[in-house]
This record gives structure tokens, C-alpha cells and sequence, in this order.
């Protein structure tokens, strides 16, 4: 399907999502014979020269992306992000407590599902105002004796984002921070002063659904519970580098060839992820300023935290979500529709998506709200 223009559609699902043209490309061209090695990446033993080199520059280039610190392992994974609610507590809470903070679907689940581990606390929650605000870190109830503080950086549900990471040993917490940072990953720096460890499905920013990144500090290795299964303890993934079972190699090839791809960003003097935030700043202020603007649309997430990736909006006159859906699709605008729970309309403009795919989709919203208000 190309549109009328003759470009691929602009897609703006939550994920699994657009991924960089020029990695589909690339991963078409090389599908058949990767580099002369006479296989396809997903014909190659995981054991193997060839997959080892992909594997390693893979790590590297995330390293070097996100300015991960030596300290910090990174691990390819499976199990997604809700298999690392309960992969986390199992690593992390030695079986005792661990602190949540609310601020959506994604947090909510983490927490209801690490309590099958451990006790949860309930820290802060934005359940009151519908998932719309975030509480300020002054006003957490943390624990004293938490083993882990739990929060998502961007809750892809309900358009929700911390614009910056807690200080906790600020609020008076000992414990590491946890972040699923599924739907931001790679959109914007990490400061890795503030986090123990992070992880993530790749299927939104960086390649297929299949893969999950773990990043976690070197010393929360080793307190695995009992009861957790060996492929999913991170000491034992750490020391084999992510190859103690066949790690979903699809996966770590195309994030590879989309780490490269990040990494050659610009924007002005601003490269990788630094130009990313830039370009992503601009994106969300365009469909943002436009919706703020307009009596005919709306977004209800506070100012301060509102989401750059994940852009949930609401027609006012809700009768007309099919007619803007279908006109939206028309216009070669893809997977606007709002996740079930929220309704509406959400745009999802991760890295992948241009600046030209956020104009294109503001353009159209004028254009319906010109002939339909
Ligand atoms: N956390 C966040 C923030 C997500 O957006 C998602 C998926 N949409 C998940 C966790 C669950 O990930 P998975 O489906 O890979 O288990």
C-alpha cells in the first residue's frame, strides 16, 4: 500500500510499531545472504562468528547510544515487559518489599503482578485524576526497608511521562530504582546515576516484538529467589552474555541495525539520542500546540507530563471517531485508534516516525475539523 503521494503509509501504532525505513530496507537487502556469509541472521547459529559479531556490536552500540556506564550489564532477553514484572521481583526483592508508584495501566500491572513475589507498597498513585497527573516524588510514601522502587517511565496507555527521574535517596529511599521504559527507550538520555536498572520490550523504538532489554547495575546481580527459572536469572544471563538459552536473534540484529541508524541522527550539531530529544521535542509540541488550539480535539494529561511518544486525543463530538478513523486510513495515516481502555484516538510518534508523519497528521486534523465542525 503506498498513498496517493507514493510514500509508505505513517503509522502510528503503540506497537508494535513503525520501525526507521532504511532498517527495513537494509534487513531486506541483507535477508538472503548476510555479508557474504551465505545465510540469512535467522539462519545463523546463535553460537556462531557471525551472530557474535552482530550480537557484540549490537551491545556496543546501545552502550555507546545511551551512554550506558560499564557497570551496567546489558542483557537480551524474552519474556517482554510483563514477563519482567514478575522476572524483576524475582531478581530484586530477595522476597521482601517493594515500593510502586502509579501512574497508569503499565505501573498498575507491574505492581498487581510483583506481588505474587513479594509485599508492594503502594508509594503514589495518580488513580484518583484518572491518570492524568504525576504525584510529585515529595509527596511518595517510600519505605524504609524497600528492595526496589518501581515506577513506568512512560506509560504508553495513558500518554503519561516523567520528564525526569527521581532523586531517591532524596526522598529519604535507599532502595534502586526500576524503570520500564518500554514505549521511551532510546527517545531521550537515561541518567543512569538515578537507576538500578531498566527494561523494556523493543517492539515500540527499537526492532521486533520478541526481544526485551534488561540494563541492570552490576551489584543487584545475584539475589535471585529460588524460584526463579535459570534463562530468566540475570546473574546467570549476565554471565553467559545473553546466550545461556538461543536469545531471539531476529531481534538483536534488526535493534542493531536501528541502533546504528540512531547513532547516525542528526540534528544541527546534535547526534544519536540527543538529536532524537530534539526531534521528538518538536514533534509532540506540534500535535500538542495544535490539539491545545482547537475546540474541536483534546488532550486531558497535564502540561508537565505529558507524553512525546504516546499522544491520546478525544474528538469532543465522539460520534464522529469512525468517520475521522476512516478518512485517517484514506490519507495513508495508520493505527490511530485509542487503546480500548482510554477510547479516543491515540498517535504514537516514536523515533521512527518524521517530523513530516506528525505534520501529516495535524494537516488532516484541520482539514476534518474544517469540514465536519
Ligand atoms: N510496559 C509498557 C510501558 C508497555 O507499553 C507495554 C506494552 N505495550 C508493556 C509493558 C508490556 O509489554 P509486553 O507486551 O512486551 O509484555
Amino acid at each position: 500500500m503506498t498513498t496517493p503521494s507514493g510514500r509508505r503509509p505513517y503509522n502510528f501504532s503503540a506497537g508494535p510499531a513503525a520501525m526507521p525505513e532504511a532498517v527495513l530496507q537494509r534487513a531486506a537487502a541483507e535477508m538472503l545472504d548476510w555479508q557474504g556469509s551465505g545465510m540469512s541472521v535467522m539462519e545463523m547459529s546463535h553460537r556462531g562468528k557471525e551472530f557474535g559479531a552482530i550480537c557484540a556490536q549490537a551491545e556496543a552500540d546501545f552502550r555507546a547510544l545511551l551512554a550506558v556506564p560499564e557497570h551496567f550489564h546489558i542483557l537480551f532477553m524474552q519474556g517482554g515487559g510483563l514477563g519482567e514484572n514478575a522476572i524483576v521481583p524475582m531478581n530484586l526483592s530477595r522476597g521482601n518489599k517493594a515500593d510502586f508508584v502509579i501512574t497508569g495501566s503499565w505501573s498498575a500491572k507491574s505492581q498487581k503482578e510483583a506481588q505474587r513475589y513479594c509485599q508492594s507498597n503502594i508509594a503514589a498513585s495518580n488513580a484518583d485524576n484518572q491518570h492524568t497527573q504525576i504525584p510529585a516524588p515529595s509527596t511518595w510514601q517510600v519505605s524504609d526497608d524497600a528492595s526496589y522502587v518501581h515506577l513506568c517511565s512512560n506509560e504508553t496507555i495513558h500518554g503519561v511521562e516523567f520528564q525526569a527521574l527521581p532523586d531517591l535517596a532524596a526522598l529519604g529511599s535507599k532502595a534502586p530504582l526500576v524503570i520500564d521504559f518500554s514505549s521511551h527507550v532510546a527517545s531521550r538520555p537515561v541518567d543512569w546515576t538515578r537507576v538500578g536498572l531498566a527494561f523494556g520490550g523493543a517492539q515500540k523504538n527499537l526492532g521486533p516484538a520478541g526481544l526485551t532489554l534488561v540494563i541492570v547495575r552490576d551489584d543487584l546481580l545475584g539475589h535471585a529467589l529460588d524460584i526463579c527459572p535459570s534463562a530468566f536469572n540475570y546473574r546467570i544471563v549476565a554471565d553467559n552474555k545473553s546466550m545461556y538459552n538461543t536469545p531471539p536473534t531476529w531481534g538483536i540484529y534488526i535493534a542493531g541495525l536501528t541502533f546504528q541508524w540512531l547513532r547516525q541522527q542528526t540534528e544541527g550539531a546534535l547526534t544519536g539520542v540527543a538529536a532524537m530529544e530534539q526531534r521528538n521535542a518538536a514533534k509532540a509540541r506540534l500535535l500538542y500546540d495544535f490539539i491545545d488550539a482547537s475546540p474541536f480535539y483534546e488532550n486531558r494529561v497535564a502540561h508537565d507530563c505529558r507524553s512525546r511518544m504516546n499522544v491520546p486525543f478525544f474528538l469532543k463530538n465522539e460520534s464522529r471517531n469512525e468517520a475521522f478513523l476512516a478518512g485517517a486510513r484514506e490519507a495513508g495515516l495508520l493505527q490511530l485508534k485509542g487503546h480500548k481502555s482510554v477510547g479516543g484516538m491515540r498517535a504514537s510518534i516514536y523515533n521512527a516516525m518524521p517530523f513530516e508523519g506528525v505534520q501529516a497528521l495535524v494537516d488532516y486534523m484541520r482539514e476534518f475539523e474544517r469540514s465536519h465542525a
